[in-house]
């Protein structure tokens, strides 16, 4: 099983990578969407931006502070969907969600597949999901929320 090792240490070194120099790690300015994401479980915050043309997510960054899990999951989510379709975005949020929760995923996720070991760690699901569910929240709501204040 030391291939399997080689495999987690490669793993966790992309995710430390992500944590220590998160990608598209600001606020996007202009955005067409942008929501909060809270888990208080690990008192992860995050805020997800993107700016959305059409239905093509053209650009989407976050800023905040975390676990490395989470800010890893987020960094690996805004390099993995810029330039998706808004549809593309929700069906890989449902796909990470399975890989996340359940032992066979429907397909291969290609690099996001490094946080698939946090399955075995289930109060770190929420970590790992947090930003998927916010960019989720962002780009499903009106995109010019208004604000009371
Ligand atoms: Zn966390």
């Amino acid at each position: 099983m030391s291939g399997f090792g080689d495999l987690r240490e490669l793993y966790q070194e992309v995710i430390f990578d992500h944590n220590r120099k998160p990608r598209n790690f600001h606020v996007l300015d202009p955005c067409t969407h942008q929501a909060d994401g809270h888990n208080p479980l690990c008192g992860d915050q995050l805020t997800v931006y993107a700016r959305v043309a059409g239905d093509v997510v053209e650009d989407v960054s976050f800023i905040g502070h975390g676990c490395a899990i989470s800010k890893a999951s987020a960094s690996l989510m805004t390099e993995a969907v810029k330039g998706m379709k808004t549809g593309e975005v929700e069906n890989l949020f449902r796909d990470m969600h399975a890989m996340l929760t359940e032992a066979h995923p429907d397909r291969d996720l290609g690099k996001l597949e490094v946080l698939s070991g946090v399955r075995e760690f289930p109060a770190r699901v929420k970590c790992a999901t947090l930003a998927w569910h916010t960019l989720h929240n962002a780009i499903t709501q009106a995109s010019e929320t208004a604000k009371t204040e």
